[in-house]
């Protein structure tokens, strides 16, 4: 047992300070303030898994209605932070709603102006006539091919645009800081550098487990109360008692879970980023755009977040005058983790690990070059590149799981966990009370078992980034 933890038991463990980890913590302690609540991370501080890796965008932009209920009253939460602790005003601010652009082929020119006038909650966004597009510094709408000497098919031309307007960068780091900080204020402790390695029933003298496998006989999961999780168990030997354990480990949750025999239906995918810079970027972090975003600089709309017909995107870093540059395809990437804690009992995650400088000439590029043809130019420098995983769920919501026995799971972010995490530390917290709904921020009420595997009742996404 641990002798440098508070104490040898706690009411709940939480393995991974990631933004769902955090945000559960946080709030289940503001609803419950007696609980003993410890958190476990492998990082050396919250918020450094693919939180930290991530391209950190917010947008309640979602074909889905779930997922767009679940961003924009997260969004609504960091916002109203914002209002309430002026330290989170930055610089750099929690929010930055500098808008979404969807440069758009003719289908979805099509398609969205439906979606606006059905979606509920109300999406605040436009549509953009290409004439008002033309200004767009390098901008190529129709481009006779994708690159030179090449015969097939030239690439879809953009015919409009779609403007987001609750959309934009938020600070993952100022909002780790903030959920943690919060959360110790209340009582929550926390523990890095220390890895999880498994969980188990053991220590439970009531629990008749297999020898040596620790399983537990079949036939207890129908005894009302017997079986309970019991065990959380450090990559260093040591361990801790727990009554019920929430799993928010990101990509690395299957390690732990799957020899439980908890399913999360969820796919870890690579996903790669790159900060480029050079006269291209310069012109488009200096263009005047005319679109009209919440936050401007001292009145001026900036560059928003552009969103390539390939699925490429390019994100504004204004005061490095970079732009991020990502979201091409993972085609023929492997799925699944090259870490496993169970297995090592260390976490040996690296976000600079995953860049590949040469995957931007060959994978990222030919994606963007066709639409903004000064991209391929010798004069654009590539800063650096990174990543993490997104935790694919087979619609592209996230995924909650409760088992009887005191095991949570709160996964499947699919690449934009930051800003739905708020909606989901409230429903992890009505999942442990054992609520069939959480409150929402603003007072909407949501039933958690929508987004469960044994109850699951969400529609496909189709907006993923
Ligand atoms: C390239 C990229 C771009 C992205 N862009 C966006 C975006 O624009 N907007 C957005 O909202 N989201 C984005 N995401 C997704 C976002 O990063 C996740 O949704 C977010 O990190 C929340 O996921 P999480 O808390 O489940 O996982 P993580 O942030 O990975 O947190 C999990 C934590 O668990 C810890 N952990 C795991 N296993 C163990 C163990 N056994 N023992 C101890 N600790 C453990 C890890 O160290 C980690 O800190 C992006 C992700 C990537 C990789």
């Amino acid at each position: 047992m641990s002798t440098s933890l508070r104490r040898s038991r706690y009411d709940v463990a939480v393995v991974g300070a990631g933004a769902f980890g955090l945000a559960s913590a946080y709030h289940l302690i503001e609803e419950r303030p007696e609980l003993s609540i410890l958190v476990v991370d492998a990082r050396s501080g919250p918020g450094e898994g693919s939180m930290g890796a991530s391209n950190a965008m917010v947008r309640d932009i979602f074909s889905s209605s779930d997922n767009r209920l679940l961003a924009n009253r997260s969004i609504a939460f960091y916002r109203h932070l914002m209002d309430e602790h002026e330290e989170l005003r930055g610089p750099p601010p929690l929010l930055d709603l500098y808008g979404y652009l969807w440069l758009l082929p003719e289908q979805a020119w099509n398609e969205f102006p439906r979606f606006l006038r059905s979606a509920e909650p109300f999406v605040d966004a436009e549509m953009v006539p290409l004439e008002a597009l033309r200004s767009l510094p390098g901008l190529a709408p129709a481009p006779p091919r994708w690159y030179e000497g090449d015969d097939a098919p030239p690439p879809e031309p953009i015919v409009g645009g779609l403007f987001g307007r609750n959309c934009g960068a938020v600070a993952p780091e100022v909002l780790a800081r903030f959920y943690r900080d919060e959360a110790q204020r209340l009582g929550v402790e926390f523990r890095f550098d220390t890895c999880v390695q498994r969980l188990s029933f053991e220590g439970r003298e009531e629990i008749l487990r297999h020898e040596p496998s620790g399983r537990p006989f079949a036939f207890q999961e129908h005894v009302p109360g017997r079986l309970r999780i019991s065990r959380v168990h450090f990559g260093d030997g040591r361990a801790v008692d727990a009554d019920a354990v929430i799993v928010a480990g990101g990509a690395w949750s299957e390690k732990l879970l799957h020899p439980l025999g908890v399913g999360t239906a969820c796919s870890p995918r690579p996903e790669t980023l790159y900060s480029a810079s050079g006269p291209a970027v310069e012109e488009l972090l200096d263009w005047t755009s005319p679109l009209n975003p919440i936050d401007t600089d001292h009145g001026r709309p900036r560059c928003p977040f552009l969103i390539l017909p390939t699925g490429a995107i390019l994100k504004p870093i204004f005061r490095e005058r970079q732009m991020w540059l990502g979201g091409a395809s993972s085609l023929a990437r492997p799925i699944g983790t090259r870490e496993d804690p169970a297995r090592d009992g260390r976490l040996d995650y690296s976000m600079s690990a995953f860049g590949d400088r040469a995957g931007f000439a060959t994978d990222l590029l030919p994606a963007v070059t066709p639409y903004l043809p000064r991209f391929g130019r010798s004069d654009l420098r590539l800063e650096n590149s990174w990543g993490g995983y997104y935790s694919h769920s087979p619609e592209g919501l996230p995924v909650l799981v409760a088992e009887a026995y005191g095991v949570f799971f709160i996964g499947g972010d699919s690449g934009s966990g930051i800003m739905k995490a708020d909606s989901l530390g409230r429903l992890v917290a009505a999942a442990y009370e054992g609520r069939r709904e959480a409150r929402l921020f603003g007072g909407r009420s949501y039933p958690w078992e929508r987004l469960s595997l044994r109850r699951r009742s969400v529609e496909e996404e189709r907006i993923i980034l």
